[in-house]
């Protein structure tokens, strides 16, 4: 059997091609068959172009129905799809680039410039545009192509996927995804959160992202169902679109908003009957006041871009406010001490995965995939967590001081060598403080020198010289300028001393 993930979800896609697909804020409507006939046209243009398989396809675009529609093409003609996101700007943009060297690069009409300039450089072959009303020559090149397309044989152990992620070391990294790895994890989570017939998911995610590319979709596409497609989150129109759906996944960013709205509450959400909640850590105060307002128990379930979902609190039975719930079927998960022997309920460890979920490796890095893995196969995922008495995972903490801004991930480092890098500055540390919307706020805690150079610096200014180079959500919302950066014994910045002294600047 063609194990190609496209094959499995088509394999799913209901009888009737005038089943709807996508509902777009217009009303306008994707079917099925639209699908079937759109990817169909791309992926006969992809080959065409002459990508041979295992070949990238990267994209820089909006969310549309085209653009998921181009993931669709990719995985279905044996390419891989490495999607990224519209925010990161040149120097991002050209590490991504020759990075993953791309057979086809598909940008927004607004960055071609640029990207023709970094598509020579990396040696990129096609450079097409997709804007974000879902035109342009992507689409016009595929137009005349054929609808129908042989869905191209690959094995389970093909890469469907690239997705990068940022590396502590400052270097991102590519997380390779085979067919088999995200066919595994779709057709669980399918199972595990009891998708229906007449299931309608809202979907307010971006597509660039595993939570929104792979989970909400894969969900939606492998049980036929419709979803409200819309370009990003906004409180009103949520609770507009929650009459008319059964199931919304969201970031926490978004539970708290909703819950900002004043009539936001039980009526508004008769027609739920799952709300799933990832990416960043649920407050339990936010869980608790989403059950009082709406009667409803979020969903709370935790994994990431190297492997999808690890656990989820459980369909039936106790969803537990502050857990993430338990290993999904198929996942071994372990919490291991410092000397790598399994911890007993109560104490933090370190997280390791094991299953058929768990990704390939880092693109073009074999020794850092080598690194991240035990020698009995489990990935170790950086994250640190216990055992509740029941079983229930509690994640405790990032070991790799990663801060979680909105859902998106930001690796301090990054950061801290474009403040370092400034006239004035002698270095810099970057945390992450809570925020009420965003769950935690990228912040700076800058050490000047003495000198003239340092005296002029000031929080606006710092923020003004990196504001150009580097994607909005990672620009720190609050800077701290201070004389000195508390070090343990052994030389290191204490990041959870910084935490705790710094304190967050409301309205800010
Ligand atoms: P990403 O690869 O962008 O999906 O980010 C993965 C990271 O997000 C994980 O390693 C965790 O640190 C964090 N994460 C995801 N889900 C949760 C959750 N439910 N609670 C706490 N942290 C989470």
């Amino acid at each position: 059997m063609n194990q190609n993930l496209y094959s499995l979800l088509s394999s799913h896609f209901p009888k009737n091609p005038a089943a709807p697909c996508m509902i777009l804020p217009d009303g306008r409507v994707w079917t099925y068959g639209d699908i079937e006939r759109a990817s169909g046209r791309i992926a006969n243009l992809i080959m065409k172009l002459g990508l041979q398989p295992g070949d990238r396809v990267a994209a820089q675009v909006e969310k549309t129905p085209e653009a998921l529609v181009l993931y669709l093409a990719t995985i279905r003609a044996g390419m891989v799809f490495l999607p990224l996101n519209p925010a990161y700007q040149r120097q991002e943009l050209d590490y991504f680039l020759g990075d993953a060297k791309p057979g086809l690069f598909v940008c927004r009409p607004q960055s071609r410039a640029l990207a023709d300039e970094l598509a020579t450089q990396a040696g990129v072959p096609h450079v097409l545009e997709l804007d974000d009303a879902g035109r342009g020559s992507l689409i016009d090149a595929a137009t005349p192509h054929a609808d129908a397309f042989a869905t191209a044989a690959r094995n389970s152990a093909d890469l469907a996927a690239i997705l990068y992620t940022s590396g502590t070391t400052g270097r991102s990294k590519g997380a390779m995804l085979s067919h088999g790895n995200l066919a595994h994890n779709a057709k669980t989570l399918h199972d595990y959160w009891h998708f229906q017939p007449g299931d309608v998911l809202l979907h307010m995610l971006p597509t660039f992202h595993v939570h929104g590319l792979f989970v909400a979709c894969h969900c939606v596409l492998l049980n036929g169902s419709a979803m409200f497609f819309e370009p990003k989150f906004d409180a009103v129109r949520a609770m507009s679109l929650l009459a008319e759906s059964t199931v919304m996944m969201g970031v926490p960013t978004f539970y708290v908003r909703l819950l900002l709205e004043p009539t936001f509450g039980h009526e508004t959400c008769r027609n739920i009957r799952l709300f799933v909640s990832g990416s960043a850590p649920l407050l339990k105060e936010t869980f608790d006041e989403f059950k009082a307002r709406t009667g409803h128990t979020i969903l709370e379930r935790y994994g990431m871009t190297e492997g999808g979902m690890f656990t989820s609190n459980p369909y039936e039975g106790e969803r537990r406010g502050g857990t993430v719930g338990f290993p999904l079927p198929g996942t071994e998960l372990r919490i291991v001490g410092a000397g790598g022997s399994a911890t007993k309920a109560g104490s933090v460890g370190n997280i390791q995965v094991r299953g058929d979920n768990v990704f390939v490796g880092y693109w073009g890095m074999p020794e850092k995939t080598k690194e991240e893995f035990t020698t009995d196969g489990f990935f170790k995922t950086g994250d640190m967590g216990t055992w509740d008495r029941d079983g229930y995972v509690v994640i405790s903490g990032r070991s790799k001081d990663l801060v979680i801004t909105g859902g998106l991930n930001v690796y301090p480092k990054e950061i801290e060598d474009l403040i370092d890098a400034m006239p004035g500055v002698v270095e810099s540390a970057v945390i992450g403080l809570p925020h009420p919307d965003f769950g935690e706020a990228v912040s700076a805690v800058v050490v000047r020198q003495k000198n003239p150079a340092g005296k002029a610096l000031t929080e606006s200014g710092i923020i003004a010289a990196i504001k150009d180079r580097l994607a909005n959500f990672k620009v720190p919302k609050w800077v701290y300028l201070v004389d000195e950066l508390p070090r343990n014994a052994m030389g290191k910045v204490q990041k959870n001393i910084l935490r705790k002294n710094y304190s967050p600047m409301p309205g800010r």
